[in-house]
């Protein structure tokens, strides 16, 4: 390849930051200093939410945090070194969730964004104003400018917020689906599906792969840009031995009828060959009895530590996944 490769990631907040930051790290070490021009983040949108009149954006303020060093890294959210002073006197008003906490300088953040949507701005030229401040060695695009916030269906009929859902429930309520009302009629944001026609590898993160990845393949004409590029399509298992590494994604993956482990995971993406999206599974050591099962699926399966746990373990991952993808 001449030039510098173009790598599309689809990623949500957790296991989406730590990964782009690998795949950043793992373009440097290639000798790729203009990251930002190299690396295009596709991000879930479905965990947004309106609250206390601001538009809160979870999984791109994990990813823009994550990318510019300022993620609090011992909490797993929010801002580092942030303070609660306005979430006080919120919950003081009784405005608000009490047991959703809104930070200081997280909450600038949700005032700045909310100004210029209201001013006319797209969620996508939000956020690319938003990546100006500091230097994210990444574009970071929304995967579509619809609001279309997961709703979590319950087996009894009632319905609330995603967030609501996870964040105050720990997903202890048993879901009997996930909704992202509008989603039939909303469109990629502006730049998503020609960043995935040019790319030279596009790469799933290892992402809640129900409520993370699950939203941002519901966006009309995503599967299809998926399966039309040149790129080899590489993803990440977000399950390692069986397990979910963090967070309850195993909650999601039962709701919609797929076992926790690496190959019901790649089963739920599909093979390229065979009407999915995917043409290589990195799979954990840990897992390696399910590579023949991969394989079986259409899949090329790739045996790699998959564990993020530092720095150096996450660029070895992104150089992983790079390698996969033939870049
Ligand atoms: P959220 O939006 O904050 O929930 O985060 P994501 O959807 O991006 O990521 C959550 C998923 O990341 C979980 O399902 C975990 O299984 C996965 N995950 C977290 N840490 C690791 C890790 O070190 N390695 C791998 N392979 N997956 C991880
Ligand atoms: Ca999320």
């Amino acid at each position: 390849m001449t030039g510098s490769p173009r790598i599309v990631v689809l990623a949500g907040g957790v296991g989406g930051s730590r990964f782009v930051l690998g795949v950043r790290a793992a373009l440097r070490a290639r000798g790729i200093d203009d990251t930002a021009a190299a690396l295009t983040v596709v991000v879930n949108t479905g965990d947004d939410l309106w609250l206390s009149g601001v538009r809160l954006q979870p999984d791109v303020d994990s990813i823009t945090y994550a990318l510019a060093g300022v993620n609090d890294t011992e909490r797993g959210w929010g801002r580092q070194g942030d303070s609660e002073r306005v979430n006080h006197e919120l919950q003081e008003w009784g405005a608000g969730w009490p047991w959703f906490t809104l930070g200081d300088l997280d909450l600038g953040t949700h005032l700045a964004r909310t100004g210029w949507l209201r001013v006319g701005l797209t969620p996508a030229q939000v956020l690319e104003r938003m990546s100006h401040r500091w230097d994210l060695g990444a574009r970071l695009l929304p995967m579509t400018d619809a609001e279309v916030d997961t709703v979590v269906v319950l087996q009894d009929g009632s319905r609330l917020h995603f967030q609501e859902w996870w964040t105050r429930h720990r997903a202890t309520l048993a879901p009997a689906r996930f909704e992202n009302a509008g989603i039939e009629a909303a469109a990629p944001a502006p730049g998503v599906a020609e960043a995935i026609a040019e790319a030279d590898a596009v790469l799933i993160a290892p992402s809640n792969p129900v409520v993370s990845i699950g939203p941002i393949l519901a966006v009309p004409r995503m599967r299809e840009a998926l399966r039309a590029t040149d790129a080899s399509v590489v993803g990440v298992s977000p399950i390692i031995g069986g397990k979910v590494v963090r967070g309850m994604a195993d909650v999601c993956l039962t709701a919609i009828g797929v076992e926790t482990s690496a190959s019901a995971v790649a089963a739920l993406y599909g093979a390229r060959e065979r009407d999915g999206l995917l043409d290589s599974w990195l799979l954990a050591e840990e897992d390696e009895a399910a590579a023949d099962e991969v394989a079986g699926l259409g899949i090329r399966p790739l045996v790699r530590p998959l564990w993020m746990t530092d720095a150096a373990r996450s660029a070895a991952l992104g150089a992983a996944a790079l390698d996969a993808a033939g870049v």
